[in-house]
């Protein structure tokens, strides 16, 4: 077994931190960890993903800032695996390699109009709120009186609120100065969430759900009629001590609240699937069929009645899922993932998967922390069993210096932070984060050695 043992982690969110984490704790073998990411920054949807309202949620980056002051921890940034470097180049120079890299598109719904000007996946507006450098030349038109999300999830709840915030609660935020405009001075009346199964079935949570009522300058939606249960729903409502049963009482007290007259409404919709989006070169309504529910195999689906409806919107944001991206060279799945058997690669020696791209697009923050320890346990069990050896061990640095990369380090990234908190203080803000590549890569760049 060589000592000590030489990790590359290919993502820097979550699935990487925790799985760094792990590593750096073992103390036989004592593990050194080189963190990849394409980004010039790291946390990924920490930093990306998290609705800028949800400071709170954004804090777990002071627990990674503790991994990264471990000793044997370094930060690569900008550097794409396939592009800068290639997988072979990592299992040649590592003594293991470890995908953290989470789900980086969106699943699609495969209906007519789907790419019609005016529709975008969720992941897209996500990204161009919170700042993600690839994002910011989006052109979101959001000069309409009513949007409609697909889905039912969390990320379709962050999508909803976003839009519904007024100029005071978007302020404090480090949501960027071009979507806080966009969305304050937008003439948004009404964000209809399109859920296709029933309101036992949604796959929100109920402290998501929750902030929805308590909105400054907008306010829930929901039809009492949507509320009534087939016999099996009630059957999971009952069995439900949890999710289900919050998220159903929440229902019920927005369905008898009475109107406060807010500018904005979020209606939440069940029982709906979309058909087609529909305009002339544009998006201009959504065709919707109505669905009940049965049963199949022990899982309630949706199934359609055959009655339509049209829905006026001028901007839809499909928020179905994430789906993970193959990486070249890195065995891949049709269903997203990297196959695996608890995160061991399967077909590549010395590779591992952790986060998203093992398990799929789900969980919260804190599932990775385990899911990142099963993976951990794998790799340090193949170390002490001395299947990892890497057959040309080289050092990242170096190598990336041969090919003129030019990479951003931590000390790069905690310049960029700094920059971007100094910014923000000046505001009242946590952060105004630099949003665009060449700005992030100056204010990160290493001092020349
Ligand atoms: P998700 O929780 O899997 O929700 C996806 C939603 O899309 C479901 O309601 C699903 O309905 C619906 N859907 C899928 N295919 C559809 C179709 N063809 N037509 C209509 N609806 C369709 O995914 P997500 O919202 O992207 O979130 C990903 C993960 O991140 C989740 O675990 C989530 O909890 C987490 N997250 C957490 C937070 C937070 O804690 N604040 C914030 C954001 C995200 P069915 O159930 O019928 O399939």
């Amino acid at each position: 077994m060589t000592e000590p043992l030489h990790v590359a982690i290919v993502g820097s969110g979550p699935a990487g931190f925790y799985t760094a984490d792990a590593l750096l704790r073992s103390e036989e073998p004592r593990v050194e960890v080189d963190v990849i990411d394409r980004l010039p920054t790291p946390w990924g949807l920490v930093r990306l993903g998290v609705a800028p309202d949800h400071e709170n949620i954004k804090a777990v980056s002071r627990a990674f800032e503790k991994t990264a002051a471990r000793p044997g921890f370094r930060f690569f940034g900008n550097v794409e695996v396939g592009s800068t470097v290639s997988h072979d180049e990592l299992a040649a120079a590592f003594d293991a390699v470890v995908y953290t890299v989470g789900a980086q598109t969106d699943r699609r719904l495969g209906i007519p109009g789907e790419d019609l000007p005016g529709s975008w996946p969720a992941t897209a507006f996500v990204a161009w709120y919170n700042g993600h450098p690839d994002f910011q030349d989006l052109d979101f038109d959001l000069d309409t009186e009513r949007v409609v999300v697909v889905g039912n999830g969390n990320v379709a709840i962050d999508c909803a609120r976003m839009l519904a915030l007024p100029a005071e609660e978007l302020a404090p935020t480090d949501t960027t100065e071009e979507a806080a405009a966009a969305i304050a001075s937008s003439p948004i009346r009404e964000i209809v969430m399109l859920g296709r199964r029933g309101p036992a079935q949604a796959a929100f949570t109920p402290p998501e759900l929750k902030e929805l009522g308590e909105l400054a300058g907008a306010e829930p939606v929901v039809d009492a009629a949507d509320l009534r249960l087939d016999p099996a729903s009630a059957a999971e409502l009952e069995a439900d001590r949890d999710r289900a049963r919050r998220n159903y009482e929440l229902l019920q007290e927005y369905a008898a609240r009475p109107s406060e007259g807010k500018p904005r409404r979020i209606v939440l919709r069940f029982l709906v699937s979309p058909l087609a989006l529909v305009g002339d070169g544009k998006v201009e309504a959504v065709e919707v069929v109505h669905n009940e529910l049965v049963d199949d195999g022990g899982r309630i689906v949706a199934r359609p009645t055959g009655e339509t409806e049209l829905i006026p919107a001028g901007l839809v944001l499909r928020s179905v899922g994430y789906r993970g991206v193959a990486l070249p060279g890195v065995p891949f799945d049709e269903t997203g993932t990297i196959p695996n058997t608890a995160g061991r690669v399967a077909g590549a020696d010395r590779v591992y998967a952790a986060g998203w791209i093992k398990r799929g697009p789900s969980g919260v923050i804190g599932t990775n922390k385990k899911d990142a320890a099963e993976t951990v346990e794998c790799l340090l069990e193949d170390a002490r069993a001395g299947a990892l050896v890497a057959p040309a061990p080289r050092d990242l640095a170096e190598l990336l210096d041969e090919k003129g990369a030019d990479f951003v380090d931590y000390e790069g990234w905690q310049a960029i932070d700094a920059a971007e908190r100094a910014a923000g203080e000046l505001h009242g803000r946590p952060r105004v984060k630099l949003h665009r590549w060449q700005a992030l890569l100056e204010t990160g760049r290493r001092i020349p050695r």
